[in-house]
């Protein structure tokens, strides 16, 4: 496994526990925040609900001590009263507006309607108490005198239940918060006590008789209730790390509330007790009861703000807590995000590519082209492995094309009767397949000392003829390149126009034997490494063409040698009876004149008798010469057989004819012979002539009409020229010959 699927996996597996924990420490911390903010609401709930108990706390001593009164009630209470009612009913309806329809108590609806129907019951405790209110103390009834502030305790006493409601489960309150509630309901506790136990005095007062036993001891229970929560309270403060204002204004409170609050409200508890009129100052008592109440009012609502204040940083702590597991999983995403957007980007938009190409290739197209070539990861290895393909492919492709044309250039060679065809049917050949080529052939003359130029294509230039050294190819013996190495020198035959354009030959070798030679040169606005690219498929084609030279040159010779008579080199009598009747035929449609000439050696026998076979030899090969020399255009000469010679000369007339063969004989009579180191006696000949349709039509004829006329020459002394007889020509006699003419030919050859 490469380092780099190792890195990419162990990222994604790093990256996928870091969501899978950051996921679960968001769900616990969640539910954790859900906790805290229902805590909190109902915490907030249930310290506001504690402020309104307060409140109507009050409003019931209010109302217990105005129902005590004689008289109606002043307009001084009725404010006070109205003012204390709106200050209650103002808290209620904070806690119904702003924690009841927010939806996170848990019972929300349910403490809502006890809510309602405890706060339509006080409305029903204020309708009744107020009609009461309005009458002396006589008109009253005493029932309701005495069950209306009792009915409002219980009212009171079931807001105070109804809290329960809002306590939320599963939650651990920290313990900041379970003190500060302590704490609250403690000095609550203090001042409905002492309210409830100001309320009696001031009833006493206010009815200006003693207080009553029973009253008192429920005063007295009430003190003693007090004392408790002040202890409460006590145990709080020191148990509150810190201390800090509210340690401070609770020791105070307590300090006052058992300082001078309790020693005034003892002297009148004895005061009242001794059933006699009251001998102290009732305003001091309510003024440092008032101020003792006033101070555990403050601390309750001091403790419900600082509960508020807990709980508010309690919600803001949560939600910093998810903060980071929140980043952690954000980044994990947009880390996902990145990876996908690189694996499609990167690798799978590529790999498509790459497959494309593949399939375009399978499908044989050669013309795509990858655009990931440089780069330098898997997939640049594979693109560069796909142009390896498309090279092999267009390699193999361009090797089938190469060799189809190789072949067909090998059959149309083989097919080319001579060497003049063989190069006018190699040439489209060497253009299509050297396409980066100008060239040229040349091919030794019989003689050998030069190279005739033969063929040349694209936009080669060819020389008539060449020597051997004008080629380094030909001087060393094998293919010479020049134009690729520092030094170089051109052969003197090339003539490149460009001075740096290479250019190359070779020898065309058949049988080991240098035959001739190819050479090339660059193209115009050719490649430099496509001509080197194509110097092995010259290479080929050169040898190709020297087997095709090879084969041609030997059909010739045996061509010639199936025509030719081997001493003499003249043509043979099967040559001559061939030619002949096509020269026959052409006259006849041409009514060109048309002359043989038949010859034969006078008196041979006797030479070679004299001076041997081989000498006779000579003389024959001597008077071979004289008449090849003579024969030019369409003329034959030829050997019979032994020393008798024949001569076809078309377009010749009798008359001209008699001239050329007298010009022979005269030639041959005066020859001289030259034989080992001596000269040969003179020899002569006897010359017979005819003519095409003077002395004969046919070829039997024709040629029988010489040889009487040579026969004549024999006969009249030898060594001189006859003309046939005129009236030998008939041409019902030829027309019949004619039509079995190589009938006769056979014959005749034979
Ligand atoms: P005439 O003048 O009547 O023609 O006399 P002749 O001796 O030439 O005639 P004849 O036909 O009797 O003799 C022909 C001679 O030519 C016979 C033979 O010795 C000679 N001869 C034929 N073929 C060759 C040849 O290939 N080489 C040589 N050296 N002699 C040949
Ligand atoms: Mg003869
Ligand atoms: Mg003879």
């Amino acid at each position: 496994m490469s380092i780099r699927k190792m890195s990419l996996i162990v990222i994604l597996a790093l990256s996928s526990i870091c969501v899978l924990v950051s996921s679960l420490k968001i769900r616990s911390l969640l539910a954790e925040l859900h906790s805290v903010e229902t805590f909190a609401a109902t915490g907030l709930a249930s310290g506001r609900l504690n402020k309104g108990i307060i409140e109507l706390s009050l409003e019931r001593s209010l109302t217990q001590l105005t129902l005590n009164l004689q008289e109606p009630i002043t307009s001084e209470f009725r404010g006070m009263l109205d003012d204390q009612r709106r200050l209650s009913d103002a808290v209620f309806d904070d806690v119904e507006k702003n924690l009841l329809n927010q939806g996170v108590l848990t019972r929300s609806a349910e403490f809502s309607a006890v809510l309602q129907s405890l706060r339509n019951k006080i409305q029903t405790l204020r309708s009744e108490a107020d009609g009461e209110l309005a009458r002396a103390a006589v008109e009253r009834s005493p029932e309701k005198v005495t069950n209306l502030p009792l009915n409002m305790k219980t009212v009171i006493k079931r807001l105070a239940a109804s809290t329960l409601m809002l306590r939320p489960e599963g939650v651990r309150l920290p313990s900041e918060i379970v003190t500060l509630k302590y704490i609250q309901r403690y000095a609550w506790e203090v001042r409905e006590y002492g309210g409830q136990e100001r309320t009696y005095f001031a009833i006493a007062t206010a009815a200006n008789e003693p207080i009553a036993d029973n009253t008192l001891s429920e005063m007295n229970t009430l003190h003693r209730r007090g004392g408790v929560a002040i202890r409460n309270l006590s145990l709080s403060a020191e148990g509150r790390e810190g201390g800090g204002k509210l340690v401070s204004d609770i020791r105070q409170m307590i300090e006052f509330y058992n300082g001078r609050y309790s020693d005034v409200r003892e002297a009148i508890a004895l005061s009242s007790a001794q059933s006699e009129p009251y001998t102290f100052d009732f305003q001091s008592y309510f003024d440092l009861s008032s101020e003792a109440l006033g101070r555990a009012i403050s601390l309750s609502y001091d403790a419900n703000e600082r509960i508020e204040l807990a709980l508010s940083k309690m919600l803001e702590d949560a939600h910093q807590q998810i903060q980071p597991y929140s980043a952690i999983i954000l980044a994990t995403v947009l880390l996902y995000i990145y990876l996908g957007y690189y694996m499609w980007s990167k690798i799978s938009g590529r790999i498509q590519h790459i497959a494309d190409l593949m399939t375009a290739l399978a499908n044989g197209d050669t013309s795509v082209k990858s655009r990931f070539l440089t780069a330098n990861d898997e997939i640049g290895r594979m693109a560069q492995c796909v142009e390896i393909f498309k090279k092999n492919t267009l390699q193999r492709k361009s090797l089938e094309e190469e060799s189809r044309l190789l072949s067909e250039l090998n059959e149309w060679l083989h097919l080319s009767k001579s060497l003049d065809e063989l190069f006018e049917n190699s040439r489209p050949f060497l253009e299509k397949l050297l396409p980066e080529t100008d060239g040229a052939i040349y091919i030794y003359s019989n003689s050998r000392d030069v190279l005739d130029g033969v063929a040349v294509w694209r936009h080669g230039e060819v020389h008539a003829h060449i020597r051997p050294g004008d080629c380094w190819a030909l001087r060393r013996g094998r293919s010479y390149t020049y134009g690729f190495r520092e030094i170089g020198f051109r052969c003197s035959h090339d003539n490149q126009k460009e001075q740096d354009a290479p250019s190359t030959c070779f020898p065309i070798l058949a049988d080991g034997e240098t035959v001739g030679l190819m050479h090339l040169s660059l193209t115009q606005g050719g490649d430099r490494e496509g001509f080197r690219a194509s110097l092995r498929l010259a290479r080929t084609c050169a040898e190709h063409l020297a087997l095709a030279i090879a084969n041609v040159q030997l059909r010739d010779e045996l061509h010639n040698q199936s025509v030719r008579d081997p001493l003499t080199g003249l043509y043979n009598r099967r040559f001559l009876t061939d030619t002949l009747l096509s020269a026959i035929q052409e006259s006849r449609h041409t009514s060109a004149p048309l002359s043989i000439v038949s010859i034969d050696v006078d008196h041979f026998k006797r030479f070679n008798d004299e001076f041997g076979h081989d000498a006779g030899d000579t003389v024959l090969r001597e008077l071979a010469t004289i008449l090849a020399d003579d024969t030019g255009g369409n003329d034959i000469a030829c050997r019979n057989g032994g020393e008798e010679f024949m001569l076809v000369w078309p377009g010749t007339d009798t008359d001209a004819a008699h001239v050329r063969a007298e010009g022979i004989r005269q030639r041959v009579e005066g020859q001289t012979v030259r034989y080992n180191d001596g000269t040969l006696p003179k020899v002569t000949v006897s010359l017979g002539i005819a003519s095409y349709g003077v002395h004969g039509s046919g070829i039997q004829e024709l040629m029988r009409a010489a040889d009487d006329a040579l026969y004549e020459a024999k006969h009249a002394g030898r060594n001189q020229c006859v003309i046939a007889s005129a009236n030998r020509g008939v041409a019902a006699q030829s027309e019949a010959e004619n039509a079995d003419a190589s009938q006769s030919l056979t014959l005749i050859t034979a």
